[in-house]
């Protein structure tokens, strides 16, 4: 890559400044303090689709467009599909033009972030502070005012109607 090219792309692969200090860090404070499971990830294993499971907790990621959550714009809550531990309101939600279910922000002290090096240059994955559930990766090119992308696998949530009561969390 020439080097021009190189500083030209590096504004798009900055990430956010609250993340590149240390390797995990918690996004917001909760409102209630969440204790984390620490359970282990193969007990995930029967409580979750195989599908999910691959994604929760082996990190893999879906395919765009693999999950109708992309298109879900109902008034609700969107949970972690392991422990249901509320990660995302409706009213974050936005088009991204991704095919994958994008926020703007996730419900404060549910999710926490570090830095995956699984690609060439370092990106940010996300997961739920509860069960350490992979749910996606943020970038930092997403609508004002925080200007963040959580760009999340909808098979590794579940969504919740306003009008419907939140399940009990489970673990
Ligand atoms: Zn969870």
């Amino acid at each position: 890559m020439k080097r021009r090219t190189l500083l030209k792309s590096l504004p798009m692969l900055a990430v956010l400044p609250l993340i590149s200090a240390c390797s995990r860090q918690v996004i917001g404070e909760a409102v209630s303090p969440i204790v984390a499971l620490n359970k282990p990830h193969k007990e995930w294993r029967e409580l979750v689709s195989p599908r999910a499971y691959q994604i929760l907790f082996e990190e893999a990621t879906e395919r765009p467009e693999s999950s109708n959550l992309v298109y879900e714009e109902r008034e609700g809550t969107f949970i972690c599909a392991a422990c249901y531990l509320p990660l995302f309101e409706s009213a974050h939600k936005y088009e991204s033009w991704t095919g994958w279910p994008s926020f703007t922000q996730p419900v404060a002290g549910h999710i926490a972030t570090k830095r995956d090096f699984k690609m060439i240059w370092p990106r940010t994955e996300y997961h739920c502070v509860r069960c350490e559930g992979h749910q996606g990766h943020v970038f930092s090119d997403g609508p004002p005012p925080r200007g963040e992308r959580w760009c999340n696998n909808g098979i590794a949530l579940q969504f919740v109607l306003k009008e419907e009561e939140l399940p009990a969390l489970r673990g």
